[in-house]
């Protein structure tokens, strides 16, 4: 499918990436060089990068090679002898002056983001802020990562933990969260005493290059963090055959997922990885409707539905199901479809095809067995990456939907009885990432998220992720955790000591 040239106030939406991004300051944001070693290397090759509303070229980057990624290890390999004898106050203070770069630059941030990822500006600020806020979270947390002594189990002797740093860690990052992705990994692995390499998806190599800018200009040392992009296979080979790499850290896809985790076996390397959700939101009869549908709103519409947080399974108890379909169908209609930076847009392009593909695929099977579907205008005019956002009702366990992680904004909405069938219902996957329960019941409310099978829930909220919160899955939803005082545990060894022979 062609893209279409689409008017927007008498200019094309082509030229408002073009215009936009050639209004920034900083031109080295936009100059697409990948940081090895210390030092800003073009490439003999180039790939483009492509404004997913209109599928224009809008800057071109380095490509990296399997060569490149080996110059990185090395260099990050020399680097770590003398990053881990920083103070961890020392490494807090680069963290903290890195956070203030990336804020103070929110704005031409935030416009890399949406012109390579789609999402609307306003959604891309926060993101900014939010992927500030771990930097700041982990330049203290290093400076509390405690080790512990233990009664000891000897006569005359002493025991005690260390922390230490693991080594050379690794990062391969995706693009619905461009900066903040990053940010939750290098914050960590940095607060820790190690040196991280970064891959970012090749769709929105941008923003993850101007944060190196700023890392440099922060005062991060040569080789402690690098960003090189490229074609995912051939970069993640060396980074997985290498054995100075000691953790490797991914966010993507649990079919990705797997395969790094068995490439990682090979050097038994430490893997943490965040994987696909598929989220059940439970609503029951007992809530306030229109709490829970703006709940619902929020959990399946953020990020145009491009977040592995998005609730994919939207069960309603039988008492209040119609009246909530019918409040949850007129806000979906309302929302509008556009450029992200378009002031008005709620829901930008997907920033793959094959996402827009899938969510197409979704509609049309549910759509084929009988559902009803409520959709907003269809937006599919103004490019093939554009998904109209759309309510599928009365959707059953057997369809597409209800079995597999949609990523985009379509919702289903599925009727239940009882307490006892939603929970099983809901637990009925081998995802685990999230869930979500709106219910004025505090019984309830406790006897679920003992219950539910997964990494996080929200109680009467759709509203939970920042540095705080131990961000992770169950299951096949991914292993380890980001954020929280548990994040820099990836990235540390323990070491235990025994002091024997103290008797005097
Ligand atoms: P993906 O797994 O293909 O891509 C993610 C990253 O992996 C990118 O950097 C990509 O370049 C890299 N990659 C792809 N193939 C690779 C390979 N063979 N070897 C090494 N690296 C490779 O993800 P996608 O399909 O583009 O994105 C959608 C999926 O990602 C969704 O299913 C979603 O759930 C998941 N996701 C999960 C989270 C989370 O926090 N758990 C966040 C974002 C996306």
């Amino acid at each position: 499918m062609a893209f279409p040239t689409v008017q927007h106030k008498g200019a094309t939406l082509t030229d408002l990436a073009t215009r936009h991004l050639q209004s920034l300051r900083r031109r080295d944001f936009v100059a697409g060089a990948a940081l090895i070693d210390g030092r800003w290397s073009l490439g003999e090759q180039r790939d483009v990068v492509i404004d997913p509303a209109t599928g224009e070229e809008v800057a071109d980057v380095a490509r990296c090679g399997a060569a490149d990624m080996d110059l990185a290890i090395a260099a990050a390999e020399r680097s770590f002898r003398a990053w881990r004898e920083f103070l961890p106050a020392r490494r807090g203070e680069i963290l903290r002056s890195w956070a203030s770069l990336i804020r103070a630059h929110t704005e031409e941030l935030a416009v890399l983001v949406t012109v390579e990822q789609g999402k609307p500006l306003g959604e891309a600020r926060y993101e900014i802020g939010y992927g500030a806020g771990f930097l700041d979270w982990f330049a203290a947390e290093g400076e509390r990562a405690y080790g512990e002594t233990m009664p000891s189990h000897k006569p005359a002797s002493l025991l005690h933990v260390r922390k230490q740093p693991i080594g050379v860690a690794a990062a391969i990052t995706p693009w619905n969260f461009p900066v903040a992705m990053i940010t939750r990994k290098a914050g960590a692995a940095l607060a820790a005493g190690c040196p991280i390499i970064v891959k970012p998806a090749p769709e929105t190599p941008l923003s993850a290059l101007a944060l190196a800018r700023l890392a440099e200009e922060a005062g991060l040392p040569r080789g402690v963090f690098q960003v090189l992009v490229g074609d995912p296979v051939v970069l993640s080979a060396p980074l997985l055959r290498d054995t100075r790499v000691r953790a490797l850290s991914f966010t993507g896809s649990t079919q990705v997922g797997r395969l790094l985790l068995g490439g990682a076996a090979e050097t038994v390397k430490k893997v943490s990885l965040e994987l696909g959700g598929h989220a059940p939101f439970l609503v029951f009869d007992d809530v306030d409707l229109d709490k829970a549908v703006k709940g619902a709103m929020a959990a399946k519409f953020d990020t145009s539905g491009q977040d592995c947080l998005a609730a994919n399974r939207i069960y309603v108890q039988r008492g209040i199901y119609g009246a909530f379909v019918e409040a949850f169908a007129s806000e979906v209609v309302r929302l509008k479809v556009g450029h992200g930076l378009e002031p008005a847009t709620d829901i930008g392009p997907m920033t793959k095809l094959s996402v827009a593909d899938k969510c197409r695929a979704h509609i049309d099977d549910a759509a084929a067995r009988g559902v009803r579907v409520f959709s907003a205008k269809r937006a599919e005019k103004l490019g093939p990456n554009f998904v109209s956002p759309t309510l599928l009702s009365d959707v059953t366990d057997d369809m597409l939907i209800a079995r597999e992680e949609t990523f985009g904004p379509v919702a289903a909405v599925l009727p239940f009885d009882s307490e006892e069938e939603a929970l099983a219902r809901a637990n009925a996957s081998e995802m685990g990432l999230a869930a979500y329960v709106y219910t004025d019941s505090l019984r309830r409310a406790l006897r679920l998220s003992d219950k539910i099978e997964c990494g996080m829930v929200g109680v009467n909220t759709a509203s939970f992720t920042g540095s705080p919160i131990p961000f992770g899955g169950w299951k096949q939803s991914g292993l380890g955790r980001e954020g929280s005082r548990h994040g820099i545990d990836d990235y540390m060894e323990l070491k235990y000591v025994c002091f024997g022979d103290l008797a005097a």
